[in-house]
C-alpha cells in the first residue's frame, strides 16, 4: 500500500493558522495595528470600508521594510522579534508569532507599501491568498500600508459567517481603541466609508481619553499610580458617582496590550465596594507594567488572556491601589455653615487604609510605604468652610506633560481665588417630600437621600465604637423583658457582645427570653427598647453579608434600623448637620448597601438639559 502521509502545502497550512488568528475584520485590524506599534509608528491612520468587508488599511510612519523583509514578513514563522523560545515570555512586543502577516494573506487579497527612512525607493507587494502575485519597486513616503481587500474571498464558509458591516465595524472599533487607549502618544484616526470617525492626536492618557470618551469625562477621572517592585499600575478610574449600569468602559493593559481579565477585574470591583450600587459599572483604564517573565501570554491564541506568575500578589496590589487613588481623591470632611463654628466632632474615621491593612495581605511590604501618603484628613476643630474643596479635590489634575489640547479640549479652569461657595441667602438647604434635600452649592446643587445618607453617617460612627471606642452601658433601672421566636433569639445570641460595645445591653434570662439591661437613649431615636431589638435582629437577618465580618453586619444593621428613614420631616438645622456630617465620612458617596447618597447637578447640566441638547 502507498504511502498516505503529507506534507501540506504552505497556503494551506497557513490558512489553518488563519482560521486561529484571522477570525473576523477585526481581528485583521488588531494584528496590523499592533505590528505598526511595534514598528515605532508615531502616527497609524486605518482606513476601513463596509465594516472591513472590503476594505482593512493601516498606514504608519514606523521604521518601514526592506524589500527582502518585506517579501519573507508574509512567510509563516517570519518574525522579527523573537529569535529563540525564551523570548516567548517577553511581551513588551507582543507580535511575536510571525504568523499574523501569513494568515492574513492566505485568506484575502493584500498589498504592502513599504520604504525605510534611509532607502530611497520603497517595495510594492501584491499577494493573494498566499501567491505572491507582484512584486516592484515603488517610489513612496517612509513607514508602511498594509490594504486588505476581499476577506475570505477563497473561504466562502467563512465569508458568509462575517456579520453585517455595522456589526463587524462594532468589533473593528473596539480593537482600535484597545489600541489607541494604552498609546496616547501616537497620533491615531479611524476613517470608515470615507468619514473620519476619530481623529486623536498624540497627548498624554487624559488627553487621549477624552478624545475617546468625550469631553464631559475629564473631570470624572481619579488617576491611579503606583509603583513597586513587581509592577508599575497606572491610568484612571472613573469617580465613584460615575458609573454605568453596563459594561463596556474597562480596559487592562499588560504592558500596553490589551488583555481580558475576571479576575482583576474582580479586584477593582472590589476596591469600589462600598462606593458604587452593587449592579453598577465603574470605569477604568489600568495599565500594568511588569517585567514580561513574570507573565505568560501564550495561553490564548489571540493574547488577550494572560497567566500572572503570581496573580494573587498583582490582585492585591491593583485592588491596594485603585483603593488607595479613590481614597487621595476621597471627599474631605468640610463644614461650611456658621453654626458647626462649635462642631466638635468625636469622631475620627479610620481611613481606608488602616482599615485595608487590618486584613491579612500576603508581601506587600515594599509597596505598603505608598500607603504613608494618606489623604490629609482636616481635624475637627480647623474649621473648614469652604464646600469648594469638596469639588477641588475632584477636579485636581495630575501633573503631566504639557496637554497639547485636541480642538473641542476645554482645560477645566485651575481655581486661583476662592469664591465663597453660596451667596449667604443662596445657601439653606431645602427638604422635599421629606425625603430628600435640595443644597446648593456654587456649580449647581446636590440632591442628597436623607436615609442613605443617615445610614452612611451612622455606619461610620458605629463601626468607630465597634472597633475603637465602646460606649458604656448605661444600666436602667428596670429592664425591660422580650421574648423572642427561637429564630431570632439565635440571632440575638450571636450578636450580644458586638451590640454590647454600642451601648445595648442585654441578657438571656430563660429560653428564649432576654432582659434589656441598657440601651443609649441616642441610638433608639424614636423607637422604644424592643421595636430597635426587634428592628434590628430584622435588618441583620435580612441584609447579613458573608463576606463581611461581624462586626461590620452589625453596624450595617444598627445603621438601617437607627436612621432618619425617607418621610421623617427634618428642620434646616437638621438638614445641615446632616450634610456636615456626610461630609466627614470616610466615604460620603454611598450607603452602606451600596445605595447614592447624593447626586449633583452642575448648572452646565442643567442648562444643557432645559435647552433639550
Ligand atoms: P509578528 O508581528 O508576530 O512578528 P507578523 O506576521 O505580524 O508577525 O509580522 C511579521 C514581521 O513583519 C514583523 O516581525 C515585522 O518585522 C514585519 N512587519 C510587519 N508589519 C510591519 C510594519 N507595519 N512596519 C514594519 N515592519 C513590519
Ligand atoms: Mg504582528
Amino acid at each position: 500500500m502507498a504511502d498516505v502521509i503529507r506534507l501540506l502545502p504552505d497556503s494551506v497550512a497557513n490558512q489553518i493558522a488563519a482560521g486561529e488568528v484571522v477570525q473576523r475584520p477585526a481581528s485583521v485590524v488588531k494584528e496590523l495595528l499592533e505590528n505598526a506599534v511595534d514598528a515605532g509608528a508615531s502616527e497609524i491612520r486605518l482606513v476601513v470600508q463596509e465594516g472591513g468587508h472590503t476594505l482593512i488599511q493601516v498606514t504608519d510612519n514606523g521604521c518601514g521594510m526592506s524589500p527582502i523583509d518585506a517579501r519573507m514578513s508574509f512567510e509563516r514563522h517570519a518574525t522579527s522579534k523573537i529569535k529563540e523560545a525564551n523570548d516567548l515570555f517577553a511581551i513588551r512586543t507582543m507580535g511575536f508569532r510571525g504568523e499574523a502577516l501569513a494568515s492574513i494573506a492566505s485568506v484575502a487579497w493584500v498589498e504592502l507599501k513599504t520604504k525605510r527612512d534611509a532607502d530611497e525607493l520603497g517595495t510594492r507587494i501584491l499577494i493573494e491568498g498566499s501567491k505572491l502575485m507582484t512584486q516592484e519597486e515603488l517610489a513612496t513616503v517612509s513607514g508602511t500600508t498594509f490594504a486588505v481587500k476581499n476577506l475570505f474571498y477563497n473561504i466562502p464558509a467563512r465569508k458568509n459567517f462575517l456579520k453585517a458591516p455595522a456589526i463587524e465595524f462594532r468589533h473593528i472599533l473596539d480593537e482600535f481603541l484597545r489600541v489607541a487607549i494604552p498609546n496616547p502618544d501616537i497620533f491615531m484616526s479611524l476613517t470608515h466609508n470615507g468619514k473620519e470617525m476619530y481623529h486623536l492626536p498624540s497627548g498624554n492618557l487624559r488627553q487621549r481619553i477624552v478624545g475617546v470618551f468625550g469631553k464631559n469625562y475629564n473631570d470624572k477621572l481619579v488617576p491611579i499610580q503606583e509603583t513597586t517592585d513587581v509592577l508599575k499600575i497606572s491610568g484612571f478610574v472613573g469617580k465613584p458617582d460615575f458609573t454605568k449600569k453596563t459594561r463596556g468602559e474597562q480596559y487592562f493593559f499588560v504592558n500596553k496590550r490589551f488583555i481580558k481579565s475576571p479576575y482583576l477585574h474582580i479586584a477593582v470591583m472590589q476596591a469600589f465596594e462600598d462606593l458604587i450600587p452593587k449592579d453598577a459599572f465603574p470605569f477604568y483604564i489600568l495599565s500594568l507594567e511588569i517585567d514580561p517573565s513574570q507573565v505568560d501570554v501564550n495561553v490564548h491564541p489571540t493574547k488577550q488572556e494572560i497567566k500572572f506568575e503570581d496573580d494573587r500578589l498583582i490582585f492585591q496590589l491593583l485592588k491596594a491601589s485603585v483603593r488607595h487613588g479613590l481614597g487621595q481623591h476621597q471627599i474631605t470632611p468640610v463644614l461650611d455653615f456658621d453654626q458647626d463654628a462649635n462642631f466638635e466632632s468625636s469622631f475620627q474615621p479610620r481611613s481606608t487604609f488602616e482599615r485595608l491593612s487590618d486584613k491579612p495581605q500576603q508581601s506587600v511590604s515594599s509597596f505598603s510605604s505608598s500607603f504613608d501618603r494618606t489623604p490629609s484628613k482636616p481635624s475637627s476643630n480647623q474649621n473648614l468652610r469652604n464646600w469648594e474643596r469638596l469639588y477641588e479635590g475632584m477636579k485636581q489634575m495630575p501633573a503631566e506633560q504639557p496637554p497639547v489640547m485636541p480642538e473641542d479640549f476645554d482645560e477645566p479652569k485651575t481655581q486661583t481665588e476662592v469664591e465663597p461657595l453660596f451667596r449667604k441667602e443662596e445657601r439653606l438647604p431645602y427638604q422635599i417630600h421629606n425625603t430628600y434635600i435640595i443644597s446648593p452649592i456654587k456649580s449647581g446643587f446636590m440632591l442628597l437621600s436623607q436615609q442613605a445618607a443617615s445610614e452612611r453617617i451612622l455606619y461610620e460612627q458605629y463601626l468607630q465604637k465597634l472597633y475603637n471606642q465602646p460606649v458604656v452601658v448605661q444600666r436602667q433601672l428596670f429592664p425591660k423583658q422580650i421574648e423572642l421566636p427561637t429564630a431570632d433569639a439565635e440571632v440575638l445570641r450571636t450578636i450580644l457582645s458586638e451590640i454590647k460595645l454600642l451601648g445595648i445591653e442585654v441578657q438571656e434570662t430563660a429560653e428564649n427570653q432576654f432582659a434589656i439591661i441598657g440601651v443609649p437613649a441616642e441610638s433608639k431615636g424614636e423607637l422604644n427598647e424592643k421595636t430597635l431589638l426587634e428592628n434590628l435582629i430584622s435588618q441583620f437577618k435580612n441584609n447579613v453579608d458573608i463576606a463581611l465580618d461581624i462586626k461590620e453586619n452589625v453596624a450595617r444593621s444598627m445603621a438601617k434600623t437607627t436612621a432618619i428613614k425617607s418621610g421623617k420631616s427634618l428642620s434646616t438645622l437638621e438638614m445641615q448637620n446632616l450634610i456636615d456630617q456626610l461630609f466627614a465620612c470616610e466615604v460620603p458617596y454611598s450607603s452602606p448597601s451600596g445605595q447614592l447618597c447624593f447626586i449633583s447637578y452642575s448648572l452646565e447640566e442643567i442648562k444643557e438639559r432645559l435647552s433639550g441638547e
